[in-house]
């Protein structure tokens, strides 16, 4: 009889999706469905924003508690440091530890017009990810359940402060000697963007993944919105397809189609996986993740691309 062959273990490209804490206990309830749903998909973690400085820390803690004992999930919490000081980041970062939260994204967040930094302010991402590397350190006795995963934002265009992309990648090169394991990035609407990013990132040496962070296209309020925060347009003739949309039924599929190209072809380009921002809803993400089929881009231990 022919032997029987175990086929090479296939690893799918590295899936999250990005959550908002809820801000009601209504949209608790419903925040926790929605991660039932893309719970089903197998994500590799779902990641929780926050704001330290709005004081919205008890709700981000509510979902993260929920992630870590409800489901089989692993939270990254962001973290940012802008408007703290090293004191009450080093009480938050080991809140978070004392939790079992073992993923971290380490962030600035968004200045202030005008901000004029306190004393012991931890002015940049940089130097919260090595106030996070020392907590570590000194807790390494105690520290149940591995290494953290500290993350990072990557910007595909120039990050609306920084004078030049070449300033953005010292930035990243800086983030990643300080001890940062991985990057997620920016939206961004054109494959070329992250293929340019990927590129200056290679050529400064930059070994740490950087996943494509992508939005499901298919509300055009949202992209506004998300323009306004992170300067990022939305190209023209989308938002214009989905005004005229006849319905929400033809919104979606065009918000959906045209994600789920832009999703194939990064993770054609080498992406080494899909960050979703779902604005906590399931529904487009999943309808995205049913088009693209991340299978195909399975590869094996050692990185072949099959
Ligand atoms: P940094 O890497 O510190 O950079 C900030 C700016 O300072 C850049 O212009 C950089 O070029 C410049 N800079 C850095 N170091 C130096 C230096 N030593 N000297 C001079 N200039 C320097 N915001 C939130 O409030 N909450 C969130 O949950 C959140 N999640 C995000 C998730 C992702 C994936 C991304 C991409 C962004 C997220 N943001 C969030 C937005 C983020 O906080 C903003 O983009 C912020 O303006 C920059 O954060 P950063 O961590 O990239 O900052």
């Amino acid at each position: 009889p022919e032997l029987e062959r175990t086929a090479p273990v296939r690893h799918r490209p590295a899936l999250s999706y990005e959550l908002f804490p809820a801000r009601s206990d209504v949209s608790f309830e419903r925040l926790q469905e929605t991660i039932a749903h893309l719970e089903a998909t197998g994500p590799d973690y779902v990641s929780v924003t926050s704001r330290a400085r709005h004081g919205n820390l008890a709700r981000v803690i509510e979902v993260t508690e929920h992630v870590l004992a409800e489901t089989s999930l692993r939270p990254l919490v962001h973290l940012t440091s802008i408007g703290s000081t090293r004191a009450q980041l080093t009480t938050i970062i080991h809140a978070l530890l004392d939790r079992g939260v073992r993923g971290i994204l380490a962030l600035r967040g968004d200045q202030p017009e005008g901000h004029r930094l306190e004393d012991d302010e931890v002015p940049f991402a940089r130097p919260l990810i090595e106030l996070i590397r020392d907590i570590e350190r000194e807790r390494t006795a105690t520290l149940a359940g591995g290494r953290v995963s500290i993350g990072v934002a990557a910007y595909p265009l120039r990050h609306p402060e920084s004078p030049t992309t070449s300033h953005d990648t010292e930035v990243l090169v800086a983030k990643e000697k300080a001890g940062a394991d991985f990057a997620i990035t920016q939206v961004f609407f054109e494959p070329s963007v992250y293929c340019g990013l990927l590129a200056r990132a290679e050529e400064a040496g930059i070994r740490m993944p950087i996943v494509p962070g992508l939005v499901p296209a298919t509300n055009p309020r949202r992209l506004e919105r998300l323009a306004a925060i992170s300067g990022v347009e939305a190209p023209r003739e989308l938002l214009h397809q989905l005004e005229i949309a006849s319905d929400e039924v033809e919104r979606r599929r065009i918000g959906v189609r045209f994600t789920v190209d832009l999703a194939r072809r990064v993770l054609d380009a080498g992406a080494p996986g899909l960050h979703l921002y779902t604005f906590n809803s399931h529904a487009d993400a999943l309808d995205v993740l049913d088009h693209l089929d991340l299978d195909r881009w399975s590869a094996t231990p050692q990185g072949d691309a099959r």
